[in-house]
């Protein structure tokens, strides 16, 4: 649900709302806000993951409009949007600052999107693999300017980041809840779990991650509300968050013993959903690299030379 919610809302509708023209805005908000019709963000490509920069999508200048073709991975429901945010290259020798981003109605000719299976988690919602051949659409899809592709990706990712944060305190508190339940229910040499040390240091654990998360969380939120510069806090939210929202999952399981193995309980699927949350909208390694180059000032992403 979060990851429906998060992509509808912080990287379509935010993306629209912000950079969008007013054609384009009453073109598609009603029907996406209203949740009679679902977008999709298409950055990712099968050789282009982290280094979001270096797409390899092209759109040509064609009359009237502009022609797309490539391929896109792992979009979140890009079997089911109706309008997609295609991110793709406009210069190849311009590099990031070729990059443009169109609003794809999905019923074009030559889009065509193939259902990805086998996820470990996440497993309600749809993503998909699609395939761009020659695409046509016209100069109205174009969602900025050319060269604004780039920015529009970095400025979406940001609210993605806040929302996958925010989700993952969720996981975190459902983990403590289920756990005190569960080790306050069960018993073993005669009492319950809950009264054993090594049971309880596994949920304070839990409850001071959880609690750590939300702040941060807080904090980066607090930011957005005033409209400040919120990178680095959102990028220290998500680190943090997602990576604890694993770690709580896993504490979880072990609460339960063997009950936490299977789908009895919610606690494998909270290890399932959460895994992939440090890996998308920026994997974990490139969170820290963010906050380590504001803080040092250097840019360790691109390998030097
Ligand atoms: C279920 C799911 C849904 C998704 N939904 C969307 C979506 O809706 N739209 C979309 O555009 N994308 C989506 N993604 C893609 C997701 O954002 C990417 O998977 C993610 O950005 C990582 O890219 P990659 O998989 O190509 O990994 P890679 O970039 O190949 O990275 C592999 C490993 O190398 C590390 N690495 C890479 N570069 C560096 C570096 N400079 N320094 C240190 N380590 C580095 C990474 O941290 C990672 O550990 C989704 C992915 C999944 C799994």
């Amino acid at each position: 649900m979060r990851t429906v919610v998060s992509v509808q809302t912080s990287l379509v509708c935010g993306s629209i709302e912000r950079w969008g023209s007013e054609e384009q805005k009453q073109r598609w908000l009603p029907g996406l806000t209203s949740g009679e019709s679902f977008g999709c963000f298409g950055l990712t490509e099968p050789d282009t993951g982290s280094d979001a920069a270096a797409l390899r999508t092209r759109a040509e200048k064609v009359d009237g409009g502009w022609r797309i073709s490539g391929q896109k991975m792992w979009i979140s429901l890009g079997n089911v949007a109706e309008v997609a945010l295609i991110f793709a290259q406009t210069e190849p020798e311009r590099k990031h600052r070729g990059l443009a981003c169109f609003l794809v109605p999905t019923a074009s000719e030559g889009f065509t999107p193939h259902e990805i299976h086998g996820k470990l988690g996440l497993r309600a919602s749809d993503t998909a693999e699609i395939a761009l051949d020659a695409v046509e659409v016209g100069d109205d899809a174009l969602m900025g300017e050319v060269g604004d592709g780039f920015k529009i990706a970095m400025s979406a990712l940001d609210s993605g980041r806040y929302s996958v944060a925010s989700g993952c305190v969720g996981i975190c508190q459902g983990c403590v809840e289920a756990s005190v339940a569960y080790s306050t229910e069960r018993k073993q040499f005669g009492v319950p779990l809950a009264s054993f040390q090594l049971v309880q240091e596994m949920i304070a654990d839990m409850i001071v991650r959880r609690d750590a998360a939300r702040m941060l969380v807080r904090r980066a939120g607090l930011l957005k509300d005033a409209s400040e510069p919120s990178t680095v806090e959102t990028s220290i939210a998500k680190l943090y968050a997602t990576e604890s929202a694993v770690e709580c999952a896993n504490l979880a399981i072990q609460v339960h013993g063997g009950s936490g193995y299977v789908d009895d309980y919610p606690v494998e699927r909270y290890l399932r959903d959460a895994r992939v949350t440090t890996l998308y909208e920026g994997t974990s390694q490139i969170q820290k690299l963010i906050i380590g180059r504001d803080a040092t000032g250097i840019n360790a992403m691109v390998p030097p030379g």
